[in-house]
């Protein structure tokens, strides 16, 4: 029998997937996956479909979220970077943490209608267009900008939507509140879950999650995240420059961080594939052991 498939990094539409959670246990199935978890931006929203799918489901589920955090200090020359933190089987009724959300949710709801007033200058769009792709209880982002840019031919899909009217570094843009790194890793500690850095190699390797310059300053740097509570990173991702990983696996190595690999799937609305990325099985246990905030859907 051929290793089963363990995939634990993917959206819905509670975030910026196009999949309802059932459909996405759907697809996972129908991808071969044995494992996988849901982890929508700043939010449990699609938890309980998702459970109730999956329970009838060939599957295990992990609940997991995707927390936005940012870190700003010298290491970002005190410019603010988004840095994403996957958290595992975390209690989604703990205070701190659903506090927390709710905030960053909020925030992003206020920074996509100020994008909207921008792009409206230069492009026919409108607050009420773009607030009809969100779903009650979703979290609000740039993907729902595209969907309508794409929806009036304005752009062709996401990735073009991205390359220049929703980037980052772009006229639109306007950022959102997002916790401290730090301050992230103790909400989802103090929720009993697991937390995991995503993609620490994104955006060419130039984030505060980067591992270029001195091996030493990296292990210093990740060793004071361990000490704050951080307990794994993502290693296998599209997303990660490939020539880091052998450097960040040197670092998971020594500090004895959960190594993980994930698809990070989105639905259309990005061409990563379920199951593209995979978690070995000793690495998955170790989570569902360390994660005590919420229940893992067994195999049934
Ligand atoms: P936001 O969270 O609103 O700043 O938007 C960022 C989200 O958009 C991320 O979670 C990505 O999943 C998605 N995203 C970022 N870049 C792209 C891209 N080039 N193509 C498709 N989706 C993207
Ligand atoms: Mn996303
Ligand atoms: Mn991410
Ligand atoms: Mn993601």
């Amino acid at each position: 029998m051929s290793d089963p498939i363990i995939d634990l990094h993917s959206h819905t539409r509670a975030s910026d997937g196009s999949d309802n959670p059932s459909e996405l246990i759907a697809q996972a199935v129908a991808s071969g996956i044995s494992t996988l978890a849901i982890t929508d931006h700043d939010t449990t929203s699609g938890w309980a479909e998702a459970v109730a799918a999956a329970r009838e489901a060939p599957l295990s589920l992990i609940p997991g979220i995707e927390l936005s955090t940012q870190v700003l200090d010298h290491t970002t020359g005190f410019v603010p970077q988004s840095i994403h933190l996957l958290g595992y089987l975390v209690d989604p009724q703990h205070p701190a943490l659903v506090e927390e959300m709710a905030k960053i949710r909020s925030h992003r709801d206020n920074r996509l209608q100020m994008m909207v007033d921008k792009l409206s200058a230069d492009y026919d769009i409108s607050w009420l267009e773009v607030r009809a792709t969100i779903p009650e209880g979703a979290t609000p982002g740039r993907p729902h900008i595209a969907e309508v840019l794409i929806a009036k031919g304005i752009v062709a899909d996401t990735t073009e939507a991205f390359a220049h009217i929703l980037a980052a570094d772009g006229p639109y843009h306007v950022p959102h509140y997002a916790p401290k790194l730090d301050r992230a890793l103790s909400i989802i500690r103090g929720a009993g879950g697991v937390p995991v850095l995503a993609h620490p190699l994104s955006r060419g390797d130039n984030l505060a999650t980067g591992v270029s310059g001195p091996l030493e300053d990296v292990l210093a740097r990740y060793r004071r995240w361990v000490e704050l509570g951080l307990m794994g990173v993502e290693i296998d991702h599209r997303e990660n420059a490939p020539e880091s990983r052998e450097v960040l696996a040197v670092v998971a190595d020594s500090l004895d961080l959960i190594v993980t690999g994930s698809s990070d799937y989105h639905g259309t609305k990005k061409p990563n594939l379920l199951g593209e990325n995979r978690t070995r099985m000793e690495q998955l246990e170790r989570i569902l052991h360390a994660g005590v905030g919420a229940e893992a859907v067994p195999l049934s």
